[in-house]
């Protein structure tokens, strides 16, 4: 049974294992991309990253974004998979249709589809609400992401936006992921962490057969940012290792949880959950 606490380092001199984000970048160093790569860093794997976006943002919200060419979107995608290699990938902040198709497009056409482990984190919103896709972007991520992912994470907003169910309690859950896995991923991961009625949170795995239920103890914090980032990376991290997607999602929750716990204040909003906290929790 793989550990459930860490993933094991290479040894000096060793390449490790080449994990990929598909983000957008968050300049307040919180969510996005730096968050993916900074979770890729504590797991000890290699992380490249393709630039979807680029959000002008701090603690407070996302004032604007800015979105990155689709040839370049595709372009950072080959330039990795030809030459450094792709074990597992994952993508956060798509804003647009445009570039969601040429991810898939690239995908395929760099023979990814079959061989490397997608994790599809279908970020919709900022943690305040703003939006960080154009509408259209939501069918493309729903009718043409989603079935070439090997795992969908959303939480309850971005279920009730792909599939239109208001998960309320355990049944509708259950429903959530039987719907979102009839969308064509191989996994669908409900995240419970917004049932804040709840005093633990529950994420919900479904394979179409089985169903696995992952809980933790609820931390109520108001430093929440990147929360989603990091589960969803560290999941990454570990199907690079090898990892069966139950055990990589059992990691990755052992994984944010302790983030969550260490979160720590900044600025004058919105703290990040700790994506360093395996260094001070130690
Ligand atoms: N990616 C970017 C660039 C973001 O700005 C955000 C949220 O603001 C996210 C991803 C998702 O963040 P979270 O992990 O808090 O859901």
């Amino acid at each position: 049974m793989a550990d459930a606490h860490a993933l094991p380092l290479p040894p000096p001199g060793h390449t490790p294992h080449r994990v990929m984000t598909i983000a957008g970048s968050d300049s307040g160093g919180s969510a996005g991309l730096q968050a993916d790569l900074r979770a890729f860093a504590m797991l000890g794997v290699h992380g490249c990253a393709a630039v979807t976006a680029v959000t002008v943002q701090n603690t407070l919200g996302v004032k604007k974004f800015h979105e990155i060419p689709v040839d370049i979107v595709a372009g950072q995608i080959s330039a990795v998979a030809s030459d450094i290699g792709i074990e597992a990938a994952k993508t956060g902040m798509l804003p647009s249709s445009e570039i969601i198709e040429t991810i898939v497009a690239t995908w395929r056409s760099e023979g990814l589809d079959t061989t490397v482990p997608l994790v599809v984190d279908p970020v919709c919103a900022s943690n305040v609400g703003e939006p960080l896709l154009h509408p259209s972007a939501l069918d493309a991520i729903r009718d043409d992401l989603i079935p070439l992912a090997t795992l969908v994470t959303p939480n309850l907003d971005e279920v009730r936006l792909l599939v239109g169910i208001d998960v309320v309690d355990d049944d509708s859950q259950h429903d959530a992921a039987r719907a979102l896995h009839a969308l064509g991923p191989r996994w669908a991961l409900v995240k419970g962490g917004h049932l804040r009625a709840s005093r633990t949170s529950c994420d919900l795995l479904f394979d179409g057969s089985q169903f696995h239920e992952f809980t933790a103890t609820r931390v109520d914090t108001p430093h929440d940012h990147g929360a989603g980032d990091n589960l969803a990376a560290a999941i990454t991290a570990a199907l690079a290792h090898g990892y069966s997607v139950p055990e990589a999602v059992r990691f990755g929750k052992l994984w944010v949880t302790d983030c969550i716990r260490a979160a720590y204040p900044l600025g004058r909003g919105h703290g990040p959950v700790n994506g360093m906290a395996r260094l001070t929790l130690a």
